[in-house]
């Protein structure tokens, strides 16, 4: 009987036992799995979520409107010309001695020769009878430098910033300039703002001489998810424009973009590398490049023309991009430029962010330039 009684005893502290241990285990299974989150889940397995990062996350864009960076990028040419030139100008009669001081300021600014010599000219008649107002004063550079620059941009073309899905036709563009003005960064956030866009865009790394280069691109390409060909250091940089273009037919690309060599042993060598790529794109689609864009530094000041009138001989330019606005007061050069090249500045680059470079929009230029009211 004591026999019966002790096993009964414990087979009913088996069944407590199993009753109790399902419990709890019921209970666990059903928080560990109500938990959707992977990386939960894998901290309560006591591991580390093992999720693949493969692209640096792209950098927070701030909210800041881009004509604000436009204003910010372009005050220190506002300030150091255009508002000295204010003071100099307004306000009082015009003498000879402001009127030095007006030529001296807008040689500064990197205005060429002939149209200081306009622009002085057409300022003297303009206030011949009288005392000019700082509003009069803004209105008349705005008018003088719109009615030069005006049909010069009309000729940018707007495929190369805003992408039509219902243009199939491949773009293809090469960018140049000597090296540091900005070509690697420009084409970064021009793939990332295509792309972004919904176009299908392809780069070619053709500076293949300078393998830091390539790799900033690569990041660059990484984090917009865009494809980048790149071919061993030291290959033949025409060799990865023509394998990139044929890539980019052949994966039905909206756009091709190349980057180049900025600096050989000699400038006569450059040109010829140059000129050599263009050539060989052709071999594939005899109208490519479609584009052949000039990115200058705007620090480069009046060096900035010479440079440009030997692009543009070799490769024939067709659009100027401006990059660090933001840390020049040389505005003058991308003005002089424009009309003595007759070719339209297509992109503007005011800092480091994607969010720092834009479409080129005349109107909004003068007028951060000049600070008017919108
Ligand atoms: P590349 O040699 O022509 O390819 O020139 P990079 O693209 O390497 O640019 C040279 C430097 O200029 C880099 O440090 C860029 O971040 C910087 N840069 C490019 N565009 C701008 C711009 O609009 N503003 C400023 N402040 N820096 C820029």
């Amino acid at each position: 009987m004591e026999f019966l009684n002790t096993n009964a005893a414990n087979n009913l502290g088996i069944i407590a036992l199993t009753i109790v241990g399902g419990a709890i285990f019921y209970f666990f299974m059903r928080k560990y799995y109500t938990r959707s989150d992977k990386s939960e889940r894998a901290e309560l397995q006591g591991l580390k979520d093992e999720t693949p990062k493969t692209f640096e996350p792209l950098p927070q864009p701030d909210e800041i409107p881009w004509f604000e960076r436009l204003q910010k990028g372009l005050g220190r040419s506002s300030s150091e010309i255009w508002g000295k030139l204010e003071k100099i100008l307004t306000g009082s009669t015009l003498t000879d001695d402001a009127i030095e001081q007006m030529e001296e300021l807008l040689y500064a600014a990197d205005l060429g020769p002939l149209m200081v010599t306009e622009l002085v000219m057409e300022f003297q008649e303009k206030v011949k009878d009288g005392v000019l107002k700082p509003y009069e004063f803004k209105l008349f550079f705005r008018d003088f430098l719109h009615k030069r620059l005006k049909n010069i941009q009309e000729k940018a073309n707007p495929d190369l910033y805003t992408f039509d899905p219902n243009n199939k036709k491949l773009k293809v563009i090469m960018v140049v300039g000597v090296n540091g003005a900005g070509k690697t960064t420009t084409i970064g956030k021009l793939a990332t703002k295509l792309q972004s866009q919904g176009a299908k865009v392809i780069v070619g790394a053709c500076d293949t001489f300078r393998a830091a280069a390539v790799d900033q691109l690569q990041v660059w390409c990484d984090r917009a998810k865009v494809e980048m060909v790149r071919a061993k250091e030291g290959a033949a940089p025409s060799g990865v424009a023509y394998e990139t273009l044929a890539q980019a037919m052949k994966s039905g690309a909206d756009y091709c973009i190349l980057d180049t060599a900025g600096r050989l042993h000699t400038k006569e060598n450059l040109m010829e590398e140059l000129s050599k790529s263009k050539r060989v794109l052709a071999k594939l689609d005899p109208t490519a490049p479609h584009e052949t864009l000039l990115v200058i530094d705007a620090i480069t000041g009046q060096n900035a023309i010479r440079q440009a009138d030997e692009f543009n001989k070799t490769l024939g330019v067709t659009g100027l991009i401006f990059t660090k606005c933001d840390g020049s007061s040389k505005a003058g050069s991308a003005i002089s430029i424009v009309t003595e090249l007759k070719i339209p500045i297509v992109y503007i680059g005011v800092g480091e962010s994607v969010e720092d470079l834009n479409i080129f929009n005349l109107n909004e230029y003068l007028r951060a330039l000049l600070n008017l009211p919108t």
